[in-house]
């Protein structure tokens, strides 16, 4: 018997058996309707179910249906979803929750292409709601999909490229129990999640270790093939916190175009060659915000690694010499009391700035 139909075999007979005994109880998994399960899908693509699970509280008591989420503000969304991180996900979903009001009354799209064609939704997440909401034969294909695979097949190519995704995307729709596409795709990704892991994959509790190839060979962390690790660049940040005669301190908002877009930050920018912090926060200021200001005492430094950069972001605080905040390189501005600082939504950088002006 050749190895795809052996896994699949044992994909049915001891897979999805283990997944029922076995599954964790998560908040998504019940009351399961398209509109918990794409937000759930939403959070969980960069982030871990321990961390998505009380976001995921807070959101559907915040937004309880497609039709609140559609009426609220970019800002009320973006707040929601402060400190998770990848923020186009937020305006995406924002996007489409407007979109399905428009275009489908409110009712959540229930075919493939209409699910795909949603801002933010590629096929994993077109795949997961599929699946989970209407029980279509879709295979969701993510990291941890990807490592049972090359294991169970001890696949060493490179996961990287798009042709191997694409077979892999393949094998993953031929071990698919047609009518069980829910279950499996959850079953998959659970068996990655708690028993396939990364470093220490625990094959003794795996239901498919006798027909695992990498288990045989005795080297399952081998798979998949590791990518040499790139460098990324390391950038140098300065930022200011105005404070006027009152106490109260300006915060711009980024962009929508921006990295970050729609978040506020405190004002400030990269350092550019033979400028010390100061002369950078100075420079930016009048670039951004069209402000000369005085550069006061150091707060704060705060270390930060986004995915293709890491940063480390100076914050001083200073006044303003002359001139009035315009938008120049920012699409709005406000003056807030410290105490309203909270009320809009930042970057998880400009949130340790806030916390250290509450420390002081
Ligand atoms: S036997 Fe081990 S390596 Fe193979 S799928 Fe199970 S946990 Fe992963």
């Amino acid at each position: 018997m050749d190895q795809t139909k052996r896994v699949k075999r044992a994909v049915k007979s001891r897979l999805l058996p283990w997944f029922s005994e076995n599954k964790r109880s998560m908040p998504w998994r019940s009351n399961r309707t398209p509109y918990r399960v794409w937000i759930s899908e939403l959070m969980l693509q960069q982030t871990r179910v321990d961390q998505a699970t009380p976001y995921f509280h807070r959101f559907m008591q915040r937004f309880p249906s497609l039709k609140s989420l559609a009426a609220a503000s970019q800002e009320d969304v973006l707040k929601m979803w402060e400190g998770l991180g990848y923020y186009s996900r937020a305006r995406n979903l924002h996007k489409a929750a407007q979109l399905i009001v428009t275009e489908y009354k409110g009712r959540f799209p229930s075919t493939a292409d209409e699910i795909l064609k949603l801002p933010g939704v590629g096929s994993y997440t077109a795949a997961a709601i599929g699946s989970l909401a209407f029980n279509m034969n879709m295979a969701v294909l993510d990291g941890n999909v990807i490592r049972v695979l090359t294991r169970l097949f001890a696949d060493d190519r490179d996961t990287r490229s798009l042709k191997i995704k694409n077979e892999l995307q393949q094998l993953a729709d031929k071990l698919l129990v047609k009518g069980s596409a829910g279950d499996f795709n959850e079953a998959m990704m659970e068996l990655g999640a708690t028993v396939c892991m990364p470093k220490n994959p625990n094959c003794e509790a795996c239901p498919l270790s006798r027909c695992c190839l990498a288990k045989q060979e005795g080297n399952p962390t081998d798979y998949p093939k590791k990518a040499p690790k790139k460098k990324v660049p390391h950038i140098i940040v300065g930022a200011a916190v105005v404070m006027n005669s009152k106490g109260k301190i300006l915060i711009a908002q980024r962009r929508a175009e921006d990295m970050l877009g729609g978040l506020w930050e405190f004002p400030g920018g990269k350092q550019e060659a033979g400028e010390t912090i100061e002369e950078c926060v100075a420079r930016e200021l009048k670039e951004e915000l069209d402000i000369q200001i005085e550069v006061g005492e150091f707060l704060v430094t705060v270390k930060h690694a986004y995915s293709h950069f890491t940063m480390e972001l100076h914050t001083y605080f200073a006044k303003i010499k002359s001139g009035r905040p315009k938008t120049l390189e920012c699409q709005n501005f406000q003056w807030l009391e410290r105490s309203n600082l909270r009320n809009v939504p930042y970057s998880k950088a400009d949130l340790k700035i806030i916390e250290a002006l509450e420390k002081r």
